[in-house]
């Protein structure tokens, strides 16, 4: 095995068992060697640390597989998938109510580049650097034998593969080929999905939690849920005997599913509206009609990938909770999302808080909210805490 050696003092991070190697920290790399390939990571003074898988291509240039003196073979996968899915049974997140949920969340369950979703009879993957391509077939065994699932289908088609020179793929990997939707519960709710061509591997399964949350508020209110996907938190509003949903996306795809979505809930569609748009200008024309709202929920995509754009991010917070704010009733209850990695609950916090300033409204935080237990946060990888939301009441 070929050996990567750090520069004097880079193996700070490493002891903490921080599993990322940027090029920077890099002194040397023994060999010629492939995108992806296993290496032993060195001290400069040559003293182990782990093996790690090498992309001469990434920023992250080195992601650890192991602080251990292990072989990285396909046991090592199967092993650490195992303990993964043993975290979800033992949690019984997947249950009579519940037919899906995350089964393997990369870097936070040991497996960088590795997303593993499971939706019924289906599983859906993601191999998002080229270390993890190089073990893709013992992946897919590994996942048939321990979970008994034979349909697998990839959804390797993200941005994110550009930064490891990887193009973007997706199709059936094995087993049969999907319908175009399939069906799955979540809190005993009905839920299409389309897992061949919707948003990240179908459905956002990280809200499943917050969804519950909402709900808790739904009864007997006017609800505004913006960024509505297929409808996750409609769905849960209007179960609870919400007055009114007005649902907003600017994907129609979304949109379609969102109301089959009512629709096979046996719920009232009369309390549903919708407005396939743009959030940022349909809000404004809220304001402007004077339209109040007792619940609101902002949910939107990720606005900054790095840090270099958390500015330009903040003022998209910054903006739609204001608009929030005065589109809420007195004692009203905002639910306000960001799944920025670059913003920390901490500048999360003070955007809305500035955006409530500017509002003119009081407001206190009544609840702090994550991702599901699927969507787990490794110690050793604070990064992997991407969603963080806030409940505030005024
Ligand atoms: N709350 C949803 C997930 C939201 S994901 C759930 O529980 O499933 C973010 C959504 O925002 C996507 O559906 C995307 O289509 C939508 N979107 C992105 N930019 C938008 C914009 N400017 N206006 C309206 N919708 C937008």
């Amino acid at each position: 095995m070929e050996t990567l050696i750090l520069k004097p003092g880079r193996e700070k991070s490493l002891l903490r068992r921080h599993p990322w190697i940027f090029s920077g920290a890099i002194k040397s790399v023994t060999g010629q060697l492939e995108p992806g390939e296993t290496v032993k990571v060195v001290t400069s003074n040559g003293d182990y640390i782990g093996q790690c898988c090498f992309n001469p291509e990434s920023s992250i240039s080195g992601r650890m597989w192991t602080f251990d003196n292990e072989v990285i073979n396909r046991e090592f996968f199967l092993s650490k998938m195992r303990i993964a899915i043993i975290l979800r049974n033992n949690l019984s997140l997947l249950n009579s109510l519940n037919t899906a949920c995350r089964i393997i969340h990369a870097e936070s369950d040991g497996l960088p580049g590795l997303i593993v979703d499971q939706y019924g009879e289906y599983l859906v993957v993601q191999y998002l650097t080229a270390g993890i391509e190089k073990w893709k077939t013992d992946i897919i065994s590994g996942l048939i034998e321990l979970t008994g699932i034979s349909n697998i289908y990839e959804r390797s088609d993200v941005d994110v593969r550009k930064l490891e020179g990887l193009s973007e793929r997706k199709g059936l990997l094995n087993g049969e080929e999907p319908l175009e939707k399939i069906e799955i519960l979540e809190g005993g709710n009905r839920f299409l999905v389309d897992i061949k061509n919707g948003q990240k591997t179908g459905f956002y399964l990280d809200q499943r939690e917050n969804r519950i949350k909402l709900a808790e508020f739904a009864k007997d209110k006017s609800v505004l849920n913006c960024f509505c996907y297929t409808g996750g938190f409609t769905v849960y509003a209007l179960r609870e005997g919400a007055k009114s949903v007005l649902s907003i996306d600017s994907s129609d795809d979304a949109i379609e599913i969102a109301k089959e979505n009512i629709r096979i809930n046996n719920l009232d569609s009369t309390r549903a509206e919708w407005i396939t748009g743009d959030v940022f200008k349909e809000l404004r024309l809220l304001r402007d009609r004077g339209v109040k709202f007792d619940v609101i929920v902002l949910d939107p995509p990720k606005f900054a990938s790095t840090s270099a754009q958390v500015n330009s991010a903040a003022r998209g917070y910054k903006d739609i909770n204001l608009l929030a704010f005065k589109l809420l009733n007195p004692g009203g209850t905002l639910f306000t999302f960001s799944c920025s990695g670059g913003v920390s609950q901490e500048l999360f916090q003070k955007i809305v808080a500035d955006a409530a300033l500017d509002a003119g409204i009081n407001a206190s935080i009544i609840g702090y909210l994550s991702q599901g237990p699927d969507h787990p946060i490794a110690l050793n990888f604070p990064e992997g805490e991407y969603l963080k939301g806030l409940i505030c009441k005024t």
